[in-house]
C-alpha cells in the first residue's frame, strides 16, 4: 500500500459515512478476523417495547389482577425515572401509554450496570432487574422459571419488578434487530470474518437473536466480562468491536479497532478508532472492504 492509496480509502469512506481515524486503523481492519458486536443498540435498534406484563408465577390461564399488574408497572416506571437505560425508557413509555399514575416519591435510586435499578418509593424498596438477579436475591420463585424461559426463547428480554424482596410482575420487552442485521452479518462471513455477539442479556434471548441473525453469542456478560471476552478473542488475532458506547466503552477501547455506531454516544466516539454514521450493519463489511482496498487488496 502507498500513503496515497490509504488517504484515498479514508476519503472515499468518509463520503459514505465510514470514518476511520487513520492509516494504522485501516491496516488493522484489513487483518481483522473476528468482529464482536454489542447487541442492544448495535445489532438491534436499541428501542425495546414492552410486549407483556404478567404476574410472576403467571401462566396465561391464571386470572390476572389487572390492577395489581398495572400498579407494579407504575412502580417500575417510577424507579426507571432514575435510569436512562433503553429498557427503562420503554417501561416508562408503557406506563404512560396505559394512562397509569407513576409514583413521584422516588427517594434516591441506584443502577447497577448489566443488572438493574433499585429505588425507594413510599410503598417500599422497588427493584427492576434481570431474572438472574431476582433469583439470586430470592425474590423470584422457581414457579416463574418456565414463563420467563418461554418469553426469553421468543427473543424477548424479561425483567422482574420486585418490592421488599417479593416479585410483583414480569415485564417482557422486544428490541427488534436492525433491518439489515442478518444480511450484514452474512456479508462479513462472506469476507471470511467471524462475527460474534456479546451481550449482558440472558442466554435464551441471546440465543434466539443469534439464531435469527446467524452468529454465535456470548451472553450474560457484565461490562467487565465484555472486556475479558475481547481479550480472550484477541489471543487468536486482532478483533474489531462494534458498539454504541453504552456499557461497552471499555470493550471498545480494548479491541484492536473500536467501531462506534448506533447514534454514537460521545463516549463511543471518543473511545473509538472508527465510526459508522449510517447505523447499518452492512457498513461493517464495507469498512473491511475499504481497509483491504486501501492496503492493496490483501486478504
Ligand atoms: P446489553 O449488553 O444487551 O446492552 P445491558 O448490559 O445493558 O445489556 O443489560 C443487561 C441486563 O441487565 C438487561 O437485560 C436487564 O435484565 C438488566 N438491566 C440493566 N439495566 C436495567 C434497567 N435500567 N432496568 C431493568 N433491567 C436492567
Ligand atoms: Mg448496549
Amino acid at each position: 500500500s502507498t500513503p496515497a492509496a490509504i488517504a484515498a480509502a479514508i476519503a472515499n469512506g468518509a463520503r459514505r459515512g465510514l470514518l476511520a481515524k487513520g492509516g494504522a486503523t485501516l491496516e488493522t481492519l484489513a487483518h481483522v478476523r473476528t468482529i464482536a458486536f454489542d447487541k442492544t443498540g448495535t445489532l438491534t435498534r436499541g428501542e425495546p417495547r414492552v410486549t407483556n406484563v404478567t404476574p410472576p408465577g403467571g401462566d396465561d390461564a391464571t386470572p390476572t389482577d389487572a390492577t395489581a399488574i398495572n400498579a407494579a408497572l407504575a412502580k417500575a416506571a417510577a424507579v426507571e425515572m432514575g435510569s436512562n437505560h433503553p429498557l427503562g425508557l420503554a417501561i416508562i413509555a408503557e406506563a404512560e401509554a396505559r394512562g397509569l399514575t407513576i409514583p413521584r416519591t422516588l427517594d434516591g435510586s441506584a443502577a447497577t450496570a448489566g443488572k438493574g435499578v433499585s429505588g425507594r418509593l413510599d410503598s417500599g424498596l422497588v427493584t427492576v432487574g434481570s431474572p438472574r438477579q431476582a433469583r439470586e436475591s430470592g425474590a423470584l420463585p422457581a414457579s416463574a422459571d418456565a414463563r420467563v424461559t418461554q418469553l426469553e426463547s421468543d427473543g424477548k428480554t424479561v425483567v422482574v419488578v420486585s418490592e421488599d424482596g417479593v416479585a410483583l410482575a414480569l415485564i417482557a420487552l422486544r428490541d427488534e434487530p436492525r433491518d439489515d442485521a442478518a444480511a450484514g452479518v452474512a456479508e462479513l462471513k462472506a469476507l471470511g470474518v467471524t462475527p460474534v455477539m456479546l451481550t449482558g442479556d440472558n442466554a435464551h434471548t441471546a440465543a434466539a437473536i443469534g439464531a435469527a441473525l446467524g452468529l454465535a453469542v456470548e451472553a450474560e456478560l457484565l461490562p467487565g466480562d465484555k472486556l475479558a471476552a475481547i481479550d480472550r478473542l484477541q489471543q487468536a488475532g486482532p478483533v474489531a468491536m462494534v458498539g454504541d458506547g453504552i456499557n461497552d466503552a471499555p470493550a471498545l477501547a480494548a479491541a484492536a479497532v473500536g467501531v462506534a455506531m448506533g447514534g454514537g454516544t460521545d463516549v463511543a466516539l471518543e473511545t473509538a478508532d472508527a465510526a459508522l454514521l449510517r447505523n447499518r450493519i452492512g457498513d461493517v463489511a464495507s469498512l473491511i472492504r475499504l481497509a483491504r482496498a486501501g492496503m492493496g487488496n490483501i486478504r
